[in-house]
């Protein structure tokens, strides 16, 4: 197959400051893209009108390029395949949609989180339950019937087929696409596109090649590779990252004040010692010492990271 050039992308959703994490997984898109030549797209997913504030979006950039991580598109730079904002791009998702519906993919469903959560289902490793497909088979009737009384969210119907690839940090991963995960939503019933929908027409039409993010969405890849294929996008390569734990073994969240960065960056003078952590975290550095992006950078061409100390 053709090599497409490498172009990377950070997606945070502006829903609060950053964290370590956050950080961390920011730094690991950005270094194989700066160390292999690459451009790096900045979008931001403020997909949740209750949950994103454009004073975070904000924020984010400064971070970033605090701790030297630029990006040559997107965010308030603008540029050829805009907008970024996730907030402004509801046409392209609209667009995609109609086109799922049309291959007779796309149904309503009315269950409530009840009926989601009945304890026969099937549930996956992350404790939701597998969609059973219960509203699939409604009759016209009683969607109406039920359309009365909720509006409904739509569902993409899924084949029982396994998905395959290989993570270019976790290895092999396979999933059945019925079995394991079932109808997923792709239109909340308040009208908001899901993520999932989003962020592949988003890498599809932002020419994305390589996916470097947290290890919690590996297990939406191939809910993902599956709307590509429909879609008709090519598939970026992906990798997940392991996420960064608190001292207590949780993983991080925004609510850990100590760890976000407007905190850490009032410890430092500059980013060095931040990166030097971040970059002996991943295995890139065998001590951790005062480092900027840049350095990490020419580590990153030599050597892949390993993430011997999480
Ligand atoms: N917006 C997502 C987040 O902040 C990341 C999505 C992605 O990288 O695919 O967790």
């Amino acid at each position: 197959m053709e090599q497409r050039p490498l172009r990377g992308r950070f997606a945070p959703s502006p829903s609060g400051r950053m964290h370590l994490g956050n950080l961390f997984c920011a730094l690991m898109a950005w270094l194989p893209v700066r160390a292999f030549g690459g451009e790096m797209v900045l979008r931001i997913e403020d997909l949740d009108p209750d949950r994103s504030k454009m004073e975070y979006a904000h924020q984010m950039e400064d971070d970033l390029l605090w701790f030297g991580l630029d990006w040559d598109e997107g965010g308030s730079k603008g540029g050829p395949h805009g907008p970024y904002y996730q907030s402004q791009r509801q046409e392209l998702y609209a667009e995609c949609f109609r086109r799922l519906e049309e291959k007779g993919l796309v149904y309503p469903c009315y269950c409530t989180r009840s009926e989601l959560h009945d304890a026969q289902a099937p549930h996956r490793e992350d404790g939701s339950p597998v969609y059973s497909g219960r509203c699939r088979s409604l009759t016209p009737e009683e969607q109406k019937e039920r359309a009365a009384r909720r509006s409904p969210a739509f569902r993409l119907e899924v084949p029982d087929r396994d998905v395959f690839f290989t993570d270019g940090y976790q290895g092999e991963y396979r999933e059945n696409l019925a079995q394991d995960c079932g109808d997923f939503i792709i239109r909340r019933s308040d009208g908001v596109y899901a993520y999932q929908l989003a962020v592949v027409v988003d890498d599809g039409e932002m020419g994305i090649t390589q996916v470097v993010r947290g290890c919690d969405l590996l297990d939406s890849t191939p809910r993902q590779l599956y709307l590509y294929e429909l879609l008709g996008y090519p598939a970026p390569e992906f990798y997940h990252i392991p996420l960064l734990l608190s001292p207590t073994g949780r993983r991080l969240s925004k609510r850990d004040h100590d760890k976000d960065l407007g905190y850490l960056r009032s410890c430092h003078k500059g980013p060095e010692p931040i990166l030097g952590e971040l970059g002996h975290t991943a295995g890139l550095l065998d001590r951790q010492e005062p480092v900027t992006a840049k350095e990490l950078a020419q580590v990153f061409r030599e050597k892949p990271p390993s993430f011997p100390n999480l």
